[in-house]
């Protein structure tokens, strides 16, 4: 079915075509009928589905001309997300007047500031600056007809719920929203229902299932050798660009400080690095100067970066979902991609939460002619496993790099 048939502008038709959209994607298919027949819809699609179109289009033929209201906000979790998604509202809206603002923190005023005066139809904000520039009064919400919270468990697992909520209740009671959700935990659901108005469901294909085209490895390891093991999968890897995620911004830090030390081209994405940096990172990592982007998941939930050959979780995420999102990244679009997962004694419940989530057994591998200290996790699956037995163990090195039996025979 082509674009031709949901009724959009010809405006919006043409931006379609000047991005090389041939088909709509299936979010695209089920959304953009509904939204154009102004119903209140929840989207679930995993990211990379194309869902910032499937909202944007029917909004833009809604719009129409510009004018000096703003009556579209859309909400995002993080500032790269913020920046992404107006891009594309700019490439969409390319072959109309209508005019994008985008709002975040961690940059001065003076740009926004400059935007908002001018008139914007159309504002993407993160939720703490959006708050700001209203209770200055740089920008009003009395006129929103459309409103967008997008990655709302996102903003949920960030605590800008309550922000959110101050937001919705600026806007006008007669609106159109959107929102889209990889799970609707509780606090979603009491959401949805105080914030939208008979909303249709579209959910696109199992949430919970990867892309076909990737393939999941686990390996095992020590703590205290987890660096090593890293550093011994890229070399012993043909990768074209690989993507690390860490727990923590002080672990990318130290995770990217290291590979650089090896001469890997590194780039680092994180909460605590200036805007400036951020986008440089990602701008580098787009378009191939960094051939490695170690991040956290709160910087790259949701980011559009295609071609990543690998993604290696550095640290086993703490949300199944969060796996979901992380391997997003790779095997986009039919592509093939691997994903890498480090894991120690201890993110065994974690694991088994995500292959429960994702309904699959994540093969388990050793790294070839790399020279593995014991861990407990070795013994998986063999029954009778005392607690406690990994640290007791676990300094022992073994000769050759594979361990080939429990320690009480070695010791023999
Ligand atoms: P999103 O899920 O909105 O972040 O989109 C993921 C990627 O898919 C972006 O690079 C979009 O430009 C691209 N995309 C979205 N819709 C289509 C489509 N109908 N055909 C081809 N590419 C698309």
């Amino acid at each position: 079915m082509p674009f031709t048939t949901f009724g959009l502008s010809s405006a919006a038709l043409d931006g379609i075509k000047a991005m090389g959209y041939v088909e709509p994607t299936p979010i695209q298919l089920r959304a953009i009928p509904l939204i154009m027949a102004g119903q209140d819809v929840i989207g679930s699609a995993q990211t990379g589905t194309g869902k910032t179109a499937a909202f944007a289009l029917p909004i833009l033929t809604q719009l129409g001309q510009h004018s000096h209201a703003t009556r579209v906000l859309i909400l995002e979790p993080t500032r790269e997300l913020a920046a992404q998604v107006e891009t594309a509202f700019r490439d969409f809206a390319r072959f109309t007047d209508l005019r994008v603002a985008v709002l975040y923190g961690g940059v001065g005023y003076g740009h926004q500031m400059d935007a908002l005066r001018n008139g914007v139809d159309i504002i993407v904000a993160t939720p703490g600056r959006l708050l700001d520039h209203s209770g200055r009064g740089t920008c009003k919400l009395d006129q929103v007809k459309f409103l967008v919270l997008d990655e709302a468990d996102r903003m949920l697992d960030m605590g800008f719920l309550p922000d959110v909520r101050r937001i919705v209740e600026r806007c006008p009671r007669q609106r159109h929203t959107s929102l889209f959700s990889a799970t609707i935990p509780p606090q979603i659901e009491t959401l949805i229902k105080w914030a939208m108005k008979n909303p249709q469901t579209v959910e696109i294909g199992a949430r919970r299932t990867p892309a076909e085209t990737v393939k999941h490895v686990i390996y095992a390891v020590a703590e205290d050798q987890k660096s090593d093991l890293l550093r011994a999968l890229l070399d012993q890897v043909s990768y074209n660009s690989v993507l690390i995620f860490c727990r923590t911004k002080h672990r990318a830090d130290r995770i990217a400080g290291l590979l650089k030390k090896n001469n890997h081209a590194v780039a680092v994405l994180h909460s605590n690095r200036t805007q400036r940096e951020r986008e440089q990172a990602l701008r580098g990592f787009r378009d191939g100067r960094f051939e490695v982007l170690v991040a956290t998941d709160i910087a790259a939930r949701g980011l559009d970066i295609a071609d990543v050959s690998h993604v290696i979780n550095y640290d086993v995420p703490q949300h199944p979902e969060d796996y979901i999102h992380r391997i997003g990244r790779t095997g986009r679009a039919e592509a093939k991609g691997d994903a890498f997962t480090l894991m120690v004694a201890e993110d065994s419940p974690h694991v088994a939460a995500i292959e429960r989530f994702i309904s699959q057994k994540i093969p388990r591998l050793k790294l070839e002619n790399f020279n593995y200290k014991y861990t407990a996790l070795f013994e998986e699956g063999k029954p009778g496993q005392p607690q406690g037995y990994e640290r007791k163990v676990k300094a022992v090195r073994l000769s050759g790099g594979y361990y080939f039996g429990p320690a009480r025979r070695r010791k023999r």
